[in-house]
């Protein structure tokens, strides 16, 4: 059994947590890959190393002197080697980086230094061997993960040991730069290890008991989802459910390797299995959602013309309109004589005049109608799919509780029943969805 363990930027916060990482640790002889993101926020008030990194960055583009917020990084790392009574000479290596400190630096390669030193700290803490993640994780020229050069070069290192700790966040490009990934990457360095070792489990250690069936920020204490398939979970964070890095799915999703969401601070609670699941239409077994997750702020643009369904052609002219301002489209729910396109407002704010004025020159329609402040709310589970009337029951429960759904969608697996409704109803809505399907 093998299990890659990464834990994130406020389980190794400072000493405290790091002896709560160290205990998970060495209670289970398969936790023997453990990935570290850079030490994060104490309490709420605090700075993430990461975030004050950036803010180095800034400074010296600027040509603003960063001592002070490079004194803070610096004071953080020393206080957890010294609680620990390590003997890793990080003061000289913070000094080394310090003396670098100019206009020039790579931003890469500077905010890549908070894994790097928190890896290192880690490694000594733990006895594991410390694996810098330059060293064996590449991406092509085109962003993407060179799989087949990061798994030959793990299987180098592990000629030379079984035990590492590795930095999460960032990897090398062909050259050997330094090339960091999307905030919060260090669950895809945890995915991408799991899948070239081909661990039996991805641990993810953050700081909330696993996902739960809604934000608890609008439903009062939410249950915990137990177990989650990864195409739910793609639906639930596009919506806007957070606890993973969404690209942190499709590595493992590939091998078929669970992830599992565990809380370090409550490392009993067995927190939310990820893994394909099998969807028997004729099982009752488990609730008919899985969760639910929303996102405010959309924008619909309605286009309606008469005759429309015989006319070739007219949809494809709008959304060309679209791309033409590089605007990525949500969904596009269609009638008889209208269709619709859904965007994120943000996208479309600065062009939205010239966009209607297009959309009428392209599509000659009867009649153009921008409907902004629309929030979106998934209701997602696998057991919805091929089951009749779970919408019909959503849509009549949002009717008795007054709310006016101003537009539908559905993926084509049936694992979601998206409802469009105005900003304003957005938390009513989740909470009305909550106690009929969940709490009823
Ligand atoms: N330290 C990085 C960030 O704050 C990456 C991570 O924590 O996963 O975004």
């Amino acid at each position: 059994m093998i299990k890659v363990v990464k834990f994130g930027g406020s389980s190794v916060a400072c000493a405290k947590q790091f002896q709560k990482v160290k205990d998970i640790v060495l209670s289970d002889d398969a936790r023997r890959f453990v990935v570290v993101s850079a030490a994060g926020r104490m309490h709420k008030d605090d700075n993430k190393i990461t975030d004050l990194l950036y803010l180095c960055h800034a400074h010296l583009r600027y040509s603003v002197s960063c001592d002070p917020i490079f004194q803070m990084i610096e004071d953080r790392f020393i206080a957890i080697k010294n609680e620990l009574g390590l003997t890793y000479p990080i003061e000289k290596d913070l000094d080394n980086l310090k003396q670098s400190l100019r206009k020039n630096i790579p931003l890469d390669y500077l905010v890549s230094r908070g894994e790097y030193f928190t890896a290192k700290l880690m490694a000594e803490f733990l006895g594991y061997t410390f694996l810098d993640a330059k060293d064996f994780i590449y991406f092509s020229y085109d962003g993407s993960i060179d799989f087949v050069k990061t798994k030959e070069m793990m299987e180098h290192h592990l000629l030379k040991s079984d035990h590492f700790v590795v930095p999460g966040f960032y990897g090398a490009m062909p050259d050997g730069r330094v090339k960091i990934m999307a905030r919060g990457g260090g669950d895809i360095t945890g995915s991408i290890l799991a899948k070239v070792i081909e661990a039996n489990v991805y641990e993810n250690w953050t700081d909330v008991s696993g996902i739960l069936m809604a934000d608890p920020r609008i439903v009062k204490d939410p249950r915990r989802i137990e177990k989650i398939t990864y195409s739910e979970l793609r639906e639930l964070s596009y919506m806007g459910a957070n606890v993973l890095h969404e690209d942190a799915i499709f590595p493992v999703k590939e091998k078929n390797i669970p992830i599992n969401i565990r809380n370090t601070n409550d490392p009993f609670n067995p927190g939310t299995l990820i893994m394909e699941l099998e969807n028997d239409p004729s099982s009752h077994e488990g609730s008919l959602v899985t969760g639910i997750a929303g996102r405010k702020d959309f924008t619909v643009v309605a286009i309606y013309k008469n005759h429309m369904s015989n006319e070739v052609g007219i949809i494809r002219r709008a959304l060309e309109v679209f791309e033409h301002y590089q605007i990525s489209i949500e969904h596009i729910p269609s009638g008889i004589d209208s269709f619709s396109i859904v965007v994120n407002s943000a996208d479309i704010k600065e062009n939205i005049y010239d966009i209607v004025a297009q959309i009428k020159e392209q599509c000659r329609p009867d009649k153009v109608k921008v409907i902004s402040d629309i929030a979106l709310i998934a209701t997602v589970g696998r057991h919805m799919s091929y089951r009749p009337g779970i919408s019909g029951q959503l849509f009549a429960e949002l009717g008795n509780n007054g709310i006016n759904i101003r537009m539908i969608a559905q993926g084509t697996d049936e694992i979601n029943i998206i409802v469009g409704v105005e900003n304003k109803d957005f938390e009513k809505t989740t909470r009305v969805i909550y106690e009929k399907f969940v709490r009823d």
